[in-house]
Formats: structure tokens, C-alpha cells, sequence
């Protein structure tokens, strides 16, 4: 397969002349948004939407409207040189977008235009991030706005994301089809994350307890034990191998809503746990 080298941009207006071109040549489109730091799963989403459409968009950008005052905007892992490498030894990017905050934000951060998303927002990683699905639902807006694109790729690691990009795209009557990219893990099970270079060597041999702690609750729910006892013994678990677990949930595929014991539906086992400064998520569709 011929490689390319994708062409870096960090302007709205570059990356619409780009579309424009495309789209007189008749191109389809796929999108990939990240916030960089990139690792095999978000390869996976480009290779993913080179299979889906003709021309594949990436973007990194670390959102700030998506961090708390609390959390690791500062901190997060920001590695371009190392995320060109990766994207050209791919191959399969056309462009990728790399805007600075003035560019995403025109109007400034306060005096932004903000997506308010609906309570299941405020839900699962909600609780604990006020505010995080907003900040999403935010960028992903306006990135959908600057990229036009026909496909755009998440990953199920991050599937509330997916849920609730997915209403704001059927509610605000978006043009873009979404599609789920699964979750690639390393070879001990650990979901691959940028968040996982917070983890020292002693944290990341323990790590895999998440995952593992899932696919128990996925046992468990097949022998058919009690939604809220395989969930405590998960936390459990997750404690005793040095987490701080936030929450371990078991809730319907689809809309995330609570998931009903008595009736026969997919259902997903959704997970949260802090190990050292590390907030790990992970799911597993049951
Ligand atoms: P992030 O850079 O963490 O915002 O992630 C960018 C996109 O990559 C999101 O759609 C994530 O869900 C997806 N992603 C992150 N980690 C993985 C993974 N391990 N496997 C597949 N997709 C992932």
C-alpha cells in the first residue's frame, strides 16, 4: 500500500480549503478527533476511517474547555514530534489539524458558545468531572464544524463520550454519521491510554486489575448474580489491588440508562478507578 505523509495545518481556514478541493473532486471524508500523545488505538480510528471514506482528518488538540480547575491540563502528555512520526509511518492521514487554543476559541474561553448536553452527562464520569461532557460535546462541535466530515470515528473506551456525542449529533440534526472504533488493549489486558504514562512501574503492573475486574462482572452477570453484588465485589477488588475506585456500573448498550435485571438486554459494565494520579476508565459490553 503507497504511504503519504500527512500534511500538517494548524488554521480553520487551511483546513477548509483542503475540504473544498476534496469536495470538488468528489472525496469522501472521515474524522478522527484526539488529544494527541497517540498510541495504537488511535491508529486504529485512522485506520478505521481510511477503510471508511476516501480522505481521513486527525486532529490533536488538548481541550482545555474539557479539564477541570483540578485536573491535568497542564500535565497532559503533549508529544507532537513523537505523533507525526507515528501518523507518517501509518501512512493514512491526509491532514492533520493541529490548531492552538485562539484558533478553536476565537471569542476566548469565557466568552465562549457552549453545548449544554442532557443529565446522563452529568452521570457515571460525570459525577465526578462537572462539567468534563460539556467541554466535550463543545470541541467536538466546532471540529465537526471546521471538518465537515461525512464519518466521524470514537473510540468504546470512552463510550459515555460516544453516547452522548451521538445525542448531540441527532439533536442538533449534525450531518455526520458516527461509528464506534473497539477498544485496543496491551497484551495483559490494560486499555491503552494516554493517561497510562501517569502510572509507575509498580502502579503498571497492577494496572490490568481494571480490566480484569470487568471481565468478573461479566462472568458474574452470565452466571446470573446480583447486578449491585458483582459491582461491589468489583470495587472491592479494584481496592484491594490499590485503586480508588469511582465507580463500577452495569447499564443498558445504547443509551446508558440503568440497566434492568429482569429483562433480557445488551448491557455494558462501565468502570472507574484512580491508581496513584492515574484516572483510569474501561468497559466491557456484556
Ligand atoms: P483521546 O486522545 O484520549 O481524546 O482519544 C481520542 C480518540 O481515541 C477517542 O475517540 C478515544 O475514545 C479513542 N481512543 C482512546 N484510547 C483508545 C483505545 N485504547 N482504543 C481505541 N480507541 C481509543
Amino acid at each position: 500500500m503507497a504511504t503519504k505523509a500527512a500534511r500538517v495545518v494548524k488554521t480553520v481556514s487551511a483546513v477548509r480549503e483542503t475540504i473544498a478541493q476534496w469536495r470538488a473532486a468528489g472525496d469522501t471524508i472521515a474524522f478522527a478527533p484526539t488529544m494527541g500523545n497517540l498510541h495504537a488505538g488511535h491508529m486504529s480510528l485512522a485506520s478505521l476511517s481510511a477503510a471508511a471514506a476516501r480522505r481521513v482528518v486527525m486532529s490533536i488538540f488538548v481541550n482545555p474547555t474539557q479539564f477541570g480547575p483540578k485536573e491535568d491540563f497542564g500535565a497532559y502528555p503533549r508529544t507532537l514530534d513523537a505523533d507525526r512520526a507515528l501518523i507518517d509511518a501509518a501512512g493514512n492521514v491526509d491532514l492533520l489539524f493541529v490548531p492552538e487554543p485562539e484558533e478553536i476559541y476565537p471569542f476566548g474561553l469565557e466568552d465562549a458558545v457552549r453545548v449544554q448536553l442532557p443529565a446522563l452527562s452529568r452521570e457515571l464520569c460525570g459525577a465526578y468531572r462537572p462539567g468534563h461532557f460539556d467541554g466535550v460535546a463543545t470541541v467536538v462541535c466546532r471540529l465537526l464544524n471546521i471538518v465537515t466530515p461525512d464519518v466521524l470515528f470514537l473510540g468504546q473506551k470512552d463510550y459515555q463520550q460516544l453516547v452522548l456525542v451521538e445525542r448531540m449529533i441527532a439533536d442538533l440534526r449534525m450531518p455526520v454519521e458516527l461509528r464506534m472504533a473497539p477498544t485496543l488493549r496491551e497484551d495483559d489486558g490494560l486499555a491503552m491510554s494516554s493517561r497510562n504514562r501517569y502510572l509507575d512501574a509498580a502502579e503498571r503492573k497492577r494496572a490490568p486489575a481494571l480490566h480484569a475486574a470487568l471481565v468478573r462482572v461479566r462472568e458474574q452477570l452470565a452466571g446470573g448474580r446480583d447486578f449491585d453484588e458483582s459491582t461491589a465485589a468489583a470495587r472491592a477488588e479494584l481496592e484491594r489491588a490499590g485503586f480508588r475506585p469511582d465507580y463500577v456500573e452495569i447499564r443498558r448498550q445504547g443509551d446508558l440508562q440503568p440497566a434492568d435485571p429482569q429483562r433480557a438486554e445488551p448491557r455494558i459494565v462501565l468502570g472507574a478507578a484512580w491508581l496513584g494520579r492515574a484516572r483510569l476508565i474501561d468497559n466491557l459490553l456484556v
